[in-house]
């Protein structure tokens, strides 16, 4: 039997030559696809300024850069996201603030966000765990009221909406990543959403050296930018992506209808939120029922994969590492974090899953379990 991986990319054979057309160009780091690319990016976010870069963690903390926030600031974040969410906190030299999940989104619980302001917070990073979006509405109230900036970690909410609104289209600052695992590819990349022309010199600035270049052929450099621009062989995997999105989603959609269909209630795993509205399912997470199973959640993962089923972790609480406990953090503070992120597995989900897929994954899930449960 074939083995069955979390997540496996999507990429069209137009795309493949089409990559291979801009190989043959001449011209392969940034240049005509890119500008192509943030231009349809641009006209899928409501004709707001997107700018490309090599990775969702530099369109972050580059975000974080232009909303002026450094050492001696506060940001709030989730401690369960991809470890990336909180690293651009401590890159800019600030102070990553931890606030609780909420049990059901999984996401940051919003009734615990105020009591964590201080006032050295300067901004929410908010997180679409698994392309389920945080509520806008909330979320914007509180930072309305207490004059934040927001930098949306939607590295994994491509396509998703907030109420019909699409996410991207509204809001402060947004993320969103191109990773190969993401919803939408380009091998690696990210781009950033920006509110203005101002806003996005300075992110173009800051992702190539802090070069400005003059129509005379000199240049200048007045602030201290990195590296990290994207290649035209990127922006070519992404372009022929951008055109599936809306089908690969749609297609998720169904898989992940599937597997609430098909997955077995009896076993005692907490399911997702099934949102068939506003999320674009980047991926499907029951909480194994630890308390009951005879293994742990690794020997779980790997009988699942003696039986050709890959299985993922997105993601430990990211405070229980060692870099946060050095900086204080312990066990107990985010129990609601730490218990998801104990007791989450990622199943199968992608678009070109078949129906049968779902269906075999439910019940070797379920077989699998059942052995191991008291
Ligand atoms: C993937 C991911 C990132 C980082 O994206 P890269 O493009 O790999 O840098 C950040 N946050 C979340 C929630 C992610 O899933």
């Amino acid at each position: 039997m074939d083995f069955l991986p979390f997540t496996r990319p999507a990429i069209d054979e137009d795309t493949i030559a089409a990559v291979g057309e801009v190989l043959r160009s001449g011209w392969i780091t940034t240049g005509p696809r890119c500008q192509q690319l943030e231009a349809e990016l641009s006209a899928f976010c409501g004709g707001r300024p997107v700018r490309l870069v090599s990775s969702a963690t530099a369109a972050l903390e580059m975000a974080l850069q232009i909303a002026g926030i450094g050492p001696g600031d506060e940001v709030i974040t989730c401690p369960l996201s991809w470890i990336a969410t909180a690293n651009v906190i401590l890159k800019v030299g600030a102070t990553p603030v931890f606030v609780d999940a909420d049990p059901l989104t999984r996401n940051i619980d919003l009734s615990k966000i105020e009591a964590a302001i201080t006032p050295r917070t300067k901004a929410i990073i908010p997180v679409d765990l698994a392309g389920l979006p945080v509520d806008r509405d909330r979320l914007y109230g509180i930072a309305r009221r207490h004059k934040l900036r927001v930098v949306e970690d939607a590295a994994q909410s491509m396509g998703a909406n907030w109420q019909g609104r699409r996410i991207g289209r509204e809001g402060d600052l947004i993320s969103f990543s191109f990773h190969a695992n993401k919803n939408m590819t380009s091998g690696e990349g990210g781009c950033l959403v920006l509110n203005n022309d101002e806003e996005a010199r300075l992110f173009e600035k800051l992702r190539l050296q802090g070069v400005t270049r003059f129509a005379d052929g000199t240049m200048d450099v007045d602030v201290l930018g990195g590296k990290a621009n994207m290649t035209d062989i990127a922006a070519m995997i992404g372009l022929g992506q951008l055109k599936k999105l809306d089908g690969f989603n749609a297609r998720r959609r169904e898989l992940a209808r599937l597997y609430f269909q098909h997955f077995d209630r009896s076993l005692g795993c907490a399911l997702p939120p099934e949102d068939f509205q506003n999320s674009n399912w980047h991926m499907f997470q029951p909480l194994l029922p630890l308390q009951r199973m005879r293994i742990g959640r690794g020997e779980f993962i790997a009988r699942m994969k003696a039986e050709h089923i890959g299985v993922g972790v997105h993601y430990p609480a990211m405070h229980l590492f060692t870099l946060f406990r050095e900086k204080g953090y312990a066990e107990g503070q985010f129990p609601v974090a730490e218990d998801i992120g104990a007791r989450t597995v990622t199943l199968p989900l992608f678009p070109a899953m078949r129906d049968e897929d779902v269906i075999r994954v439910c019940q070797t899930f379920s077989a699998v379990l059942r052995a191991v449960l008291h």
